[in-house]
């Protein structure tokens, strides 16, 4: 057994690092050594995957969802079968369609396609079987139970596993950043529902593809990572005290800041987000829209 390198989360699981300490375009992944073995997301990197597959070539490879930064490197896997959410399964994964059902069909998707072939050697990978929520993977020492986590994306989720109280949250990451809604699919208020199910579960240890392992005040890193979201409405209803344009908040940069103004790709999932936000501004009879323009109702 070739895996003590690894941190160990759990007995039989541990982080696989990911290039870049696990930021975009990488992600960590995990590493379950039971009776079986498995994968959990391939986005670690060329060096990283290249790694697994000298210490312990995976008997299965498990995605948590369709991101580019949990799913680049399947190919490099490809003696593994590929187990992936049936939502989307038909999509999954395969290039120009994971574009189209981000970025719409037309120019938006090219210019992701071209990124992405520019950042990473991504390419197709076919998976064998799908799983659903509720699935438990027994990989003998280690069982995991999958828990459709969506508002990131439709196909997103966590993985559960009882006995020490640990949850795989993947996306629902823990950064400062906060959480990520970009894609026409992804929906704030399903994801603070799933912020919501993680938080039930009690769990007392987390790890995130992003942030790595959380073993104390997971709660609070829940509830602050949540939060993100009030925080950028509230900023959003603080520039809408005077009238703005959709071009005009996006151009505010709440999201992702200069860069917003300097990258196409970061600009669209800034409108987005934003769009969203609006939405359920106007919804919860915060702001009201005249013309062209956003404005708040009321002063609070
Ligand atoms: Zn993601």
């Amino acid at each position: 057994m070739k895996t003590e390198t690894w941190p160990s989360i759990i007995p039989g699981l541990y982080l696989v690092p990911g290039l870049n300490r696990g930021r975009f375009p990488y992600s960590h992944s995990f590493f379950v050594d039971g009776d079986t073995t498995a994968l959990l997301d391939a986005g670690c990197g060329p060096a990283a995957l290249d790694e697994v597959r000298r210490r312990r070539p995976p008997d299965q490879v498990i995605v948590s969802h369709a991101h580019v930064d949990h799913c680049s490197g399947l190919w490099r896997l490809a003696a593994a079968p590929i187990v992936s959410p049936v939502q989307h399964a038909d999509d999954f994964w395969r290039l120009p369609a994971v574009a189209r059902r981000f970025m719409g069909p037309g120019e938006m998707a090219d210019l992701w396609l071209a990124t992405i072939g520019r950042l990473l050697d991504a390419r197709d990978a076919a998976p064998s079987a799908h799983y659903a929520d509720g699935r438990v993977f027994d990989f003998g020492g280690v069982r995991l139970q999958a828990i459709h986590a969506p508002g990131h994306m439709d196909d997103h989720y966590v993985f559960f596993e009882p006995t020490h109280g640990l949850a795989l949250l993947f996306d629902i990451d823990l950064t400062s950043f906060g959480p990520w809604y970009g894609h026409e699919e992804s929906d704030i208020d399903v994801f603070l529902a799933s912020i919501e199910k993680v938080r039930a579960l009690r769990p007392a240890i987390v790890a995130s593809s992003h942030k790595g392992v959380v073993r104390e005040e997971i709660d609070e890193h829940l509830r602050r990572f949540a939060h993100v979201i009030d925080r950028r409405e509230h900023r959003l209803l603080e520039l809408l005290s005077a009238p703005r344009t959709i071009d005009e908040l996006v151009d505010a940069g709440l999201i992702y800041g200069r860069a917003t103004s300097l990258d196409p790709l970061l600009r669209h999932g800034e409108q987005s987000m934003i769009e969203k936000h609006l939405r359920r501004l106007e919804r919860n009879e915060r702001i009201r829209r005249e013309g062209e323009r956003w404005s708040r109702i009321g002063a609070s």
